[in-house]
């Protein structure tokens, strides 16, 4: 097999345990090499045939990104291999994750007898959504898009996070714009922009949206009032069960928002935090993509020395982040600042009169927001 580095006629690696760490498209064990015991995860799919160019082009191309992407919150790519026996290809990764974050959601949204370590739960948490847009920033500035972000690719090793699945991602540095049309293939529908949901162009910009889904379930759990499970049911007004899409509903979606924006939670080292969160979610999760913040943005404002709102953020950032990107590099102008008062404290906005029915609800709800509200054009 040309496509990767190594073929064996029987397997040197030994599976660890019964269950696969992760299933979607492929799957992906725990195993340690026969001839020095070192342990990795690996991700498992059947060899194609040679002739089935389009999946050959697949494997390539995910070999090739999570060669070419090098960043601490990516999971990284030891080698692989393509085993005769089996007739199967492996991809050898590091770390070996704990578990994902949608399952870390789901463990940690539960009540637990221990307070303490649901608590540290809850503040391991808040340092995360810094990371994540310091990764999708480098991503995004070296060509590459995920186009499947989603909790459950993103990884949990020793209270870090790794993106990771990098299987329908793409390099829009050659084409001659960022931007795919026509329907999203395999992507996670629950996580999908209103661009895509609409069969409209989508681009980085996508990306941004489902983190901002991300990091809308991550201060969900972590305020500790509520579990991913309240919010699929707000999402759907009632009991579901599959999950709604968040772009199917965006006043339920702002609803969800707000509602937390005024809940005090479980612990009150979270909750400043957690509300500047939300209001970076808010801005992410704009359905219209044109306005939609950027990555880019996203960190310059947690760098921004000047502004202290956003720049405490950044400062939970783990210390690698905040080593490798501690000033305002690219000063992107803002669209938008969130008003802040004296104390600084967070400005919330009233709700009156604001509706399911409210026109541009999105725009409206900026406005009440914002103190200053400058429009930017910029590329995508
Ligand atoms: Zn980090």
């Amino acid at each position: 097999m040309e496509i990767v580095d190594e073929s064996f006629k029987d397997d040197p690696f030994m599976r660890h345990g019964k269950e696969p760490l992760g299933k979607s498209n492929s799957e992906v064990w725990k195993v340690a090499r026969k001839s020095d015991g070192k342990v990795y995860a690996r991700k498992e799919f059947p060899a194609p045939r040679r002739d089935n160019k389009e999946m050959n082009e697949k494997i390539k191309k995910e070999i090739f990104i999570m060669t070419t992407a090098k960043h601490h919150h990516i999971v990284k790519l030891c080698g692989s291999h393509y085993i005769e026996s089996s007739q199967t290809i492996g991809l050898l990764i590091l770390p070996v994750a704990e578990m994902n974050l949608a399952e870390y959601l789901e463990v940690w949204g539960r009540n637990h007898v221990n307070e303490f370590e649901q608590q540290k739960a809850r503040r391991n948490m808040c340092q995360w959504p810094p990371c994540l847009f310091q990764v999708l920033d480098y991503l995004h500035d070296a060509g590459f898009r995920h186009k499947d972000i989603k909790p459950s690719n993103i990884l949990i090793k020793d209270g870090q996070v790794y993106l990771a699945d990098f299987g329908i991602s793409s390099n829009f540095r050659d084409s001659n714009t960022s931007k795919t049309k026509g329907p999203a293939g395999a992507i996670t529908e629950r996580y999908i922009a209103p661009e895509i949901d609409n069969e409209l162009a989508r681009g980085r910009a996508s990306d941004v949206w489902a983190l901002g889904c991300t990091v809308l379930e991550i201060c969900t759990v972590a305020l500790g009032e509520n579990s991913i499970e309240d919010l699929n049911e707000h999402l759907h007004q009632g009991p579901s069960s599959r999950p709604t899409p968040f772009c199917r509903s965006p006043y339920l979606v702002f609803d969800w928002i707000w509602l937390h924006l005024v809940c005090s939670g479980k612990d009150e080292f979270c909750r400043r935090p957690i509300q500047k969160m939300l209001q970076l979610a808010f801005l992410m999760l704009d359905p219209n993509p044109n306005t939609r913040i950027n990555v880019r943005q996203l960190v310059d404002l947690l760098n921004k020395l000047g502004s202290n709102h956003f720049h405490s953020l950044g400062q939970a950032a783990c210390d690698e982040c905040k080593r490798t990107s501690h000033v305002p590099l690219h000063n992107f102008p803002l669209h938008s600042v969130f008003r802040e008062e004296p104390d600084g404290s967070t400005y919330i906005p009233l709700k009156d009169n604001i509706s399911s029915k409210t026109q541009d609800l999105w725009e409206e709800v900026k406005r009440r927001w914002l103190v200053s509200h400058i429009w930017w054009e910029m590329k995508r």
